[in-house]
């Protein structure tokens, strides 16, 4: 792992420095009207649309919007007597007017008397995720559990929670020059959901906030989740449940803190409106991440939908269908937009991932970097349960924690996600589900790739003008020979990550091609067989000492243990059953595991022969104690709940630290062992509990998230 320096100064969100090259500036714009409703009504873009973003800012609010009697005589309007309000004067209420302060690069700090009355709560804040993507950002006293929860006494915390609540906007407001302007903003996307073409999705509760560079180098993007509508939001609210908002903050720390590529977690807030699910009104959050991008590969496919999205016209309510913008191209018939496509690839490619080579090594960039993702997700039994195109991200990361779980008990069948009754997203699915959004990003970018290799450069701005339709599919020919050995790629990264991945957490340093099939796939059918859980058994694993292989007695008491504590209520003759399977699985590792060479691997380290000691350290530092389970998060959410609906602020954030901090450094012993103290405090106890299989009835639990 990388030391991490510190900056040498701190600054408080609105002093963060913008970068040279922006989003903003590289990416078109896709133009709304000015009336206060236009970033709430969904709108359809043309699919020969050339921008990617439109100016959104944060409105957390219900939708259908509501509005109470006290709030109408507040505005002066009296029901009673017949008078009447028209939604524009409603949300009017909202537009960020008044200039509060100044902010980094010329921007200002406005409000309006409305948003200013929102009292959002600061739930959480991820430590490591600043320490990793934002060292330079001051949050005052956030990370204190016993500061204020609302207001807080420190002015950088304040600043933070005011900005990405959206109590607060970061803009330089209406007026300023036209290539000066910037302010917070949602993207247009379109993709593939369970392998169906889906139309424009876009940001549809995702609001990014501003860019900055970190102060370790590298483009990173703050975004909000579940600040109200956009253009992009359908029929939907824009808003997110407490319960996903407490998924999404966990997970993603939970993966990165395995060294599993992901967008990373900020903040979580608390939001003032109830939100009407399938299950009745619930709480909702805010969540706010970080990125050094969030685009996904549905941003492709918009700007190049291919035979599966052309000429197919979508409506939704509050929505409308409109003849292509007269500013905009029309080149090939309303079927995506080829400079667009251009400048979204020069964006990623050069702006945000620096990568110097062709469209292609490109691509192949993106398609290795996705298969050491999805290996990882392998390797650590995770499962995002909906891998859409528009869920998959350009950079490799995972994104969008919905109904993901981690594996419990071992099944490659398992599918964590209730809405997937036919498993296109189960466990073992996920390679190939993988591998179809990559074919979609390949063939969006077809005629790019084609006209490179036919021309031997990137086109220039004005590339396709003028084109025909004979000359894309010349290109696009062209393009298919360019990468038609991408897919091999793909499963051969796959497969090494995979085979490095297990090594590690079967602690082997030396390969051997039946390692496969001997360590790992032995070892998984007998988890299978005897419904043992997949991580407390590589866990105890890293305590198995090889050299005792012909020592029957220990290789008998160490299964013993290993099913104890592995395997939850199993009658005692199937108990029998599974230790006499792990003790013959532990006789073929022990051989493999103290072989010379591999030994040998490990004596290195070991000047004073405890090889064995350095191995289970190694082990252990791979292979988490604890996992974020699926009964430990609806365990959470539900305290969380309690908490909150007794204003017992403080409890709740309280308990979502302690989980974060388990998820963010899963591999220590928490009492594992007798490594306990004698008289364990009662937070050790509980940390214990957390670390705990949890109950029989919540193994394998889907989760059926409304979002
Ligand atoms: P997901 O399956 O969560 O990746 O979401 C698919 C699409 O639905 C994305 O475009 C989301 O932005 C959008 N979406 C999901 N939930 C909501 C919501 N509550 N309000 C608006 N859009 C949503
Ligand atoms: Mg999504």
């Amino acid at each position: 792992m990388t030391q991490l320096q510190q900056p040498a100064s701190k600054v408080p969100i609105h002093r963060l420095p913008r970068p040279s090259a922006t989003l903003q500036g590289a990416l078109k714009r896709l133009s709304l009207g000015d009336n206060p409703s236009a970033q709430r009504r969904s709108k359809v873009f043309p699919t020969s649309s050339r921008g990617v973003w439109a100016r959104v800012n944060p409105l957390w609010d219900n939708w259908p919007i509501q509005i109470s009697k006290e709030e109408l005589v507040e505005l002066g309007v009296d029901l009673d007597k017949g008078e009447q309000i028209s939604v524009e004067d409603v949300l009017k209420r909202w537009d960020p007017t008044d200039v509060l302060g100044e902010a980094e690069g010329g921007l200002k700090v406005l409000s309006s008397k409305h948003r200013l009355k929102l009292e959002p709560a600061l739930l959480g804040i991820a430590g490591p995720a600043l320490e990793h993507n934002l060292p330079q950002l001051d949050v005052g006293d956030a990370h204190d559990l016993d500061a204020p929860a609302k207001a807080g006494t420190s002015e950088a915390r304040d600043a933070l929670v005011d900005i990405i609540s959206g109590r607060k906007v970061l803009s330089s407001g209406p007026g300023a020059e036209e290539n000066a302007e910037y302010g917070p903003w949602s993207t247009r996307y379109t993709g593939h959901q369970f392998g169906q073409w889906a139309g424009q999705l876009g940001d549809g509760r995702a609001i990014s906030l501003l860019e900055t560079t970190s102060g370790l180098g590298g483009r990173q993007e703050i975004q909000v989740k579940g600040a109200g509508r956009t253009p992009f939001s359908r029929q939907a609210d824009g808003l997110a449940v407490l319960r996903s908002s407490v998924r999404e903050y966990l997970g993603a720390e939970a993966i990165a803190a395995l060294g599993i590529p992901s967008t990373r977690s900020l903040a979580i807030l608390t939001s003032p409106v109830e939100v009407a699910r399938e299950q009745g009104y619930e709480p909702s959050a805010l969540v706010a991440r970080v990125a050094p991008s969030f685009i996904r590969i549905g941003h492709f496919e918009a700007m190049n939908p291919g035979d599966a999205g052309r000429n197919t016209h979508q409506l939704f309510l509050g929505g409308r269908w409109q003849e292509d913008e007269k500013d905009e191209k029309d080149a090939l018939g309303g079927q995506g937009n080829l400079e667009g496509l251009r400048d979204l690839t020069a964006w990623v490619k050069d702006g945000i991932m620096k990568f110097d080579g062709s469209v292609k090594d490109w691509f192949l960039e993106v398609v290795k970097r996705n298969a050491e993702t999805t290996a990882l997700w392998q390797v650590y039994g995770f499962m995002h349960g909906v891998l859409n195109t528009d869920n998959i991200s350009i950079l490799g990361l995972t994104i969008d924690y919905g109904p993901y779980a981690f594996m419990d008990q071992y099944n490659p069948g398992h599918i964590c996600n209730h809405s997937d009754p036919t498993g296109l997203y189960s466990y073992k699915n996920q390679p190939p589900r993988v591998a179809f959004a990559l074919d979609s990003l390949g063939s969006a970018l077809l005629p790019l790739l084609g006209y490179e290799k036919l021309n031997g450069k990137v086109p220039a701005e004005g590339w396709a003008e003028g084109a025909s339709t004979d000359d894309v599919r010349k290109w696009e020919a062209a393009g298919l020979e360019a990468i038609s050995d991408w897919s091999t790629d793909f499963i051969q990264t796959v497969e090494q990550t995979e085979r490095e991945g297990w090594g590690r957490r079967f602690g082997l340093r030396t390969y051997q091609d039946s390692d496969d099939r001997d360590v790992v796939q032995d070892f998984l059918s007998l988890l299978r067989a005897h419904g043992a859980d997949f991580h407390a058994s590589l866990r105890e694993l890293s305590n198995f000492e090889p050299s005792k292989i012909d020592d029957d007695a220990y290789r008998r008491a160490y299964a013993k243990r290993w099913v104890a504590n592995t395997t939850i209520d199993l009658q005692s003759d199937s108990a029998m059953r599974a230790e006499e399977g792990i003790t013959a699985w532990l006789r073929v590792y022990a051989a493999r595991a103290s072989a010379p060479a591999e030994k040998a691997a490990w004596d290195k380290d070991a000047p004073d022969g405890e090889w064995e000691a350095i191995r289970t350290v190694a082990m252990r530092a791979v292979n988490p104690r604890f996992v974020l389970r699926q009964w430990l998060l609806e365990e959470t959410i539900k305290n969380v709940d309690d908490k909150l609906k007794a204003n017992d602020v403080p409890g709740a954030r309280k308990t979502l630290a302690r989980v974060l901090d388990l998820a963010t450094q899963p591999f220590e012993p928490y009492g594992e062992d007798g490594e306990c103290e004698a008289n364990p405090s009662d937070e050790d106890v509980e940390r214990m509990r957390l670390c705990g299989l949890g109950p029989q009835n919540f193994l394998g639990f889907q989760c059926s998230c409304s979002s």
